[in-house]
């Protein structure tokens, strides 16, 4: 992956190579650091870049900071903001992927959220698929369970939870599997390492609730309004690890993968075994969302190189 030329560090764009923080920095030792992840999607017709729904993301990064007891005085318009003037600077001409991190940034020794000193930075990446096999993925129920509310809470991107995102991706793609499926304390199905999840069944979406120890997803937001554009049901409820097994059409969502097919549970097919038709629909519906293809959504993109100033 290539590396970027900028980034937005301690206040200001910066040469990628000065954005640097020592090892001792709490949130490196200690997970103490909250993240996002936005995506920008090139229009060649348009010869521009979209930023996709910036300030509901820059929201959740606000609210995954609060989590972590952090003070700041940026607000979801100064985010975007800044993204803009980065990837401008960046000149970006392709599909990219934008990191913004809040983290506690004091080189000290001692477990703690509160006295600590809160730093922001922001990065883009170019960037495409996440999970390789998107139209047709094949996944395992992990053997890991998802870190509870009262533990870690799954609603924000806390940096340290992703501990457990990683025990869960590497044992499912070192099995063969492209992704797994993680059961929360309850044992019902949550997420995947970084997506939420829906099943389909007889016609109508149903997803885990925000309450199922799951990240409150843009993409699970997104999927569930142009769900009513299609005239599909949705239902936000508890689901059953078996009730996958049984299911005609099942997707992960997320900034990264978008929305990932998957096809096979634990070697069995889902529905026909092939990617369904409502899937189909709602993914050809996405991609010209966000690219720009749909007047409707419009608002929901934040053009890089047509805004001028704060105007977003
Ligand atoms: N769950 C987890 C654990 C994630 O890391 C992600 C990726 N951000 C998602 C779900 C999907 O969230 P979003 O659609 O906001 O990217």
């Amino acid at each position: 992956m290539p590396l970027p030329n900028y980034a937005y560090f301690k206040g200001k764009i910066v040469p990628y190579s000065e954005a640097r923080v020592g090892v001792l920095t709490h949130a490196l030792n200690y997970g103490t650091a909250a993240f996002g992840g936005v995506r920008g999607y090139w229009n060649p017709d348009e010869e521009e870049l979209f930023i996709f729904r910036p300030l509901d993301h820059y929201r959740r990064f606000l609210s995954s900071a609060k989590l972590l007891c952090m003070e700041t005085s940026h607000t979801p318009e100064s985010l975007t903001q800044i993204t803009i003037d980065l990837l401008k600077t960046e000149g970006y001409r392709c599909d990219v992927y934008i990191r913004p991190l809040a983290y506690k940034a004091d080189e000290i020794i001692g477990v703690r959220l509160h006295d600590l000193t809160d730093e922001i930075a922001i990065t883009a990446l170019p960037f495409h698929l996440y999970v390789a096999n998107d139209t047709n993925a094949h996944v395992t129920f992990s053997s890991w369970r998802r870190i509870d509310d009262n533990m870690i809470p799954a609603r924000g991107k806390i940096s340290g939870a992703y501990a457990n995102s990683a025990f869960i991706k590497t044992d499912a793609m070192r099995a063969g599997f492209d992704e797994a499926l993680v059961l929360n304390q309850d044992g019902h199905v949550s997420e995947g390492s970084a997506e939420n999840i829906f099943m389909i069944r007889d016609g109508v979406l149903i997803t885990p609730a925000v309450t199922e120890n799951i990240l409150e997803g843009i993409t699970r937001r997104t999927v569930i309004e142009l769900a009513g554009e299609l005239g599909l049901p949705v239902v936000e409820r508890p689901i059953d690890r078996t009730e996958v097994y049984l299911c005609d059409e099942f997707f992960m969502t997320g900034t990264a993968a978008q929305i990932t097919a998957v096809t096979r549970v634990d070697h069995r097919p889902v529905g026909s075994g092939t990617m369904g038709p409502i899937t189909t629909r709602l993914r050809a519906l996405f991609d010209d969302v966000v690219r720009g293809r749909n007047p409707k959504y419009r608002h929901w993109l934040t053009p890089v190189y047509a805004t001028v100033n704060a105007a977003v």
